[in-house]
Order: structure tokens, then sequence, then C-alpha cells
């Protein structure tokens, strides 16, 4: 065993889509904190210059990078610019995500585009653009980042949960396919987390902040920082063994009736 032990990340190198705020930088603080370099990867360049300063207080080392998941030709440069900066890439989140809340026969087909474009085909994409690097490495985790949504009906939410219903099928597919490379695919699922994407939710639907509690066990909403610890875990020696699974991160919401 290396000396950074079972779950250090010393020395990889992570790129993290939408990891300028919310659950995405609770991951990239995560991987940071085990020791990896971090790139964070998306749209509004403020969000991801203050993200990186975090991290740059952290001790480590991290850059931003522009993209649009949604666009092959931006994957190319984030790519070509990860290993311009850090000569490999060893771990992908493919964590950017949108929700839009509408009943479903109101979707028109440019907004059901706009979330299964950046949901699911953005992982597709990135995966793909990540995947040489990795096999000439001779290895590289891809952890993609689900939904409870992914087995669970919501009637205001149908291009997303399918987006993520797709995810988790995304991961199997890409696990099975990329086994004998020595990449690891998984999928977290995360439950009701307090970032500005359910914020909307809770704001639009009166008495859902106390559904959301009364329902979980664990009797609280879920926090960015609690998945840094499976993420990491995915990211790292840890989980080689372990591809093509969906972790659910939910403080027992999906187990109890
Ligand atoms: P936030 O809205 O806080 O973060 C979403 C992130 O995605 C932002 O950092 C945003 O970056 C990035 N992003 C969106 N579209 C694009 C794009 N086209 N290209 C690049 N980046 C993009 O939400 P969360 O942190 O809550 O969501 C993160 C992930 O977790 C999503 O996949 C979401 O579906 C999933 N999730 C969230 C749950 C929750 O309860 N919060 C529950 C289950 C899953 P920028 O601002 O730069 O555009």
């Amino acid at each position: 065993m290396s000396s950074d032990g079972l779950f250090g990340l010393r020395d990889r190198v992570a790129v993290v889509t939408g990891g300028n705020g919310g659950i995405g930088l609770g991951i990239a603080e995560g991987l940071a904190g085990a020791g990896a370099c971090v790139v964070i990867a998306a749209r509004n360049r403020a969000k991801s210059d203050a993200a990186v300063a975090k991290l740059a207080a952290m001790g480590t080392q991290s850059i931003a990078l522009e993209i649009d998941v949604t666009l092959e030709r931006a994957w190319k440069l984030v790519v070509q610019r990860t290993l311009d900066q850090y000569g490999r890439i060893d771990i992908l989140v493919n964590n950017a995500g949108v929700l839009l809340g509408k009943p479903p026969e109101e979707y028109s087909l440019e907004e059901w585009h706009s979330v299964i474009d950046t949901n699911l085909t953005g992982a597709f994409i990135g995966s793909q653009a990540v995947f040489p690097e990795m096999k000439r490495q001779g290895g590289g985790k891809i952890v993609n980042i689900a939904s409870l949504t992914a087995s669970f009906g919501s009637p205001f939410n149908v291009p997303y949960t399918a987006s993520k219903g797709g995810i988790v099928q995304l991961t199997r597919g890409l696990a099975a396919a990329w086994a004998m490379h020595n990449i690891q695919v998984n999928a977290i699922s995360p439950g009701w987390i307090d970032t500005g994407l359910a914020s909307g939710i809770r704001a639009r639907i009166p008495g859902f902040n106390e559904k959301v509690v009364a329902r979980t066990p664990a009797g609280r909403w879920g926090r960015a920082s609690d998945l840094a610890g499976v993420a990491v875990f995915l990211s790292s020696r840890a989980s080689d063994f372990i591809t093509g699974a969906a972790i659910p991160v939910d403080g027992g919401y999906s187990i109890q009736l």
C-alpha cells in the first residue's frame, strides 16, 4: 500500500463539473482535503474563482476552467488544459445539473433538451472526453451525481427524473464497458441537500421544508459537505472493486415508508 493509504488522493487530479457551488463545491473540498488537485469546471467565472480561493486557503492546488458541459468542444478544451497544467486526469465528477419544475405537458422541447443535455448528455460526453487519458494512464474514477429521483417519480420534474434515471443506467453501462481498463464508474444519489437547486422548490411549495425533515430518519436536510466522504471513497483505491453502483446519501429518506 502507498504511504497515502487507502483513501488518500495525493498527486491525483480531479475534474469536478459544477464544482463552483453547492454539492460540487462540497465534493471539491472533500477531494482537495484528501490531497487531490482539483479543476473546477463550470460556467460562472466569479463563482469558480471564489471556489478556487476557498480551496487555495486549504493549502491545495486548484484551477478554474470555464465549460458548458453540453458542448463537446468545451470538453476537449478542459481535458487539454487540465493535461497542460497537471499532466494527468485521475478523477471526473459529473456533478453539473439543472432542474426545471412544471407539469410535464407544459415543457417545450427546448426546455426538455436543456435539462437532458446538461444532466445526462453532459456526463456522457464528459466521460468520453476523459476516457483516452484514463485508459492511457492505466485507470481512473468517474463519479456521476444521480438523485433519488432516479427511482422515484416526481410529477413536476419529469425531464429531471428522466435524466437522473438515465445517469444510473449510464453509470452501469460505462462501468461494464471500461472495467477492463481499470476505470471504475459509480454514482451517488443524494437525497434532499440544502443548495441553490433545492431552495427554489423549498420556496415554491408551502410546507415542503417540514415534509422533508419529517420524512428523513436523520431529521434534517443534507449539507453539501455530506457528499464529500463518499466522493473521496469512490475516487480512491478503497473502491477499486466497486463499479456500476449508485450509493444513496440521503439520511435514510429512501429506506423508510
Ligand atoms: P446548484 O444549483 O447549487 O449547482 C449546480 C451546478 O451545476 C452549478 O455549480 C452550475 O455552475 C453547474 N452547471 C449547471 N449547468 C451547467 C452547464 N451547462 N455547464 C457547466 N456547469 C453547469 O445545485 P446542486 O449543488 O444541488 O446540484 C449539483 C448536482 O446534484 C446536480 O446534478 C443535481 O441534480 C444533483 N442533486 C441535487 C440534489 C439537491 O437536493 N440539492 C438532490 C439530488 C441530486 P454555474 O453556476 O457555473 O453554471
